[in-house]
């Protein structure tokens, strides 16, 4: 009897869900509830203000990351066409996201700027191999909604405060009957 009534209770419930109106966001995401501000995904490597590609190929975001899921491999120094100044290049550079745990720290220590996160609603992936991420993928990211956190944002942010200016010694005030 007890097995019953519980039986239909959660008969009820369900039923009373079913005319309840949806609290949840259908995939893909169609952008009706506002995104969070901190809200971050996957990842995308940007050009610079020159329209070079900024990433340098130093391996930073590669030694921090807890979760060892980037492989850069640095193309040495040249020339860039853009600016004639020499600097360094990265040949290739990819990104495991099956493993990330989204940390953030591969943004922070980057000196470039070059990689950022974005702040887009992902696309369902129905393989493994649509989660890794090559160099061309990364870049082709470039152009969808990017997070507020760069390398230098992010590393701006710990900075101390800096302590207040002392104020200056007042002058002592002269003894009485000095003369000037
Ligand atoms: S956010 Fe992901 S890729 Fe970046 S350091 Fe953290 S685990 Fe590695
Ligand atoms: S993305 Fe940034 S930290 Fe990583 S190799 Fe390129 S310049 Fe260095």
């Amino acid at each position: 009897m007890m097995g019953l009534l519980a039986a239909f209770a959660a008969l009820w419930v369900s039923a009373k869900n079913l005319f309840r109106p949806m609290t949840t966001e259908p995939l893909p995401w169609k952008g009706r509830r506002e995104l969070p501000a901190r809200y971050r995904t996957s990842f995308a490597l940007v050009h610079d203000e020159h329209g070079d590609e900024a990433c340098i190929g130093c391996k930073m975001c590669e030694k921090i990351c807890p979760s060892h899921i980037i492989v850069v491999v640095p193309g040495g120094r040249a020339n860039s066409e853009k600016t004639g100044k020499p600097r360094g290049w990265c040949k290739d550079f990819t990104l495991d996201l099956n493993a990330c745990i989204h940390c953030e720290l591969c943004i922070q220590v980057c000196p470039a700027d070059a990689i950022v996160m974005l702040r887009d609603a992902d696309t369902p992936a129905f393989s493994r191999e649509e989660l890794f991420l090559t160099m061309e993928r990364l870049y082709a990211n470039e152009k969808k909604a990017q997070s507020w956190g760069t390398g230098a944002k992010l590393i701006g942010m710990q900075e101390p405060p800096k302590p207040p200016k002392p104020e200056a010694p007042k002058a002592a005030p002269a003894p009485d009957g000095a003369t000037s």
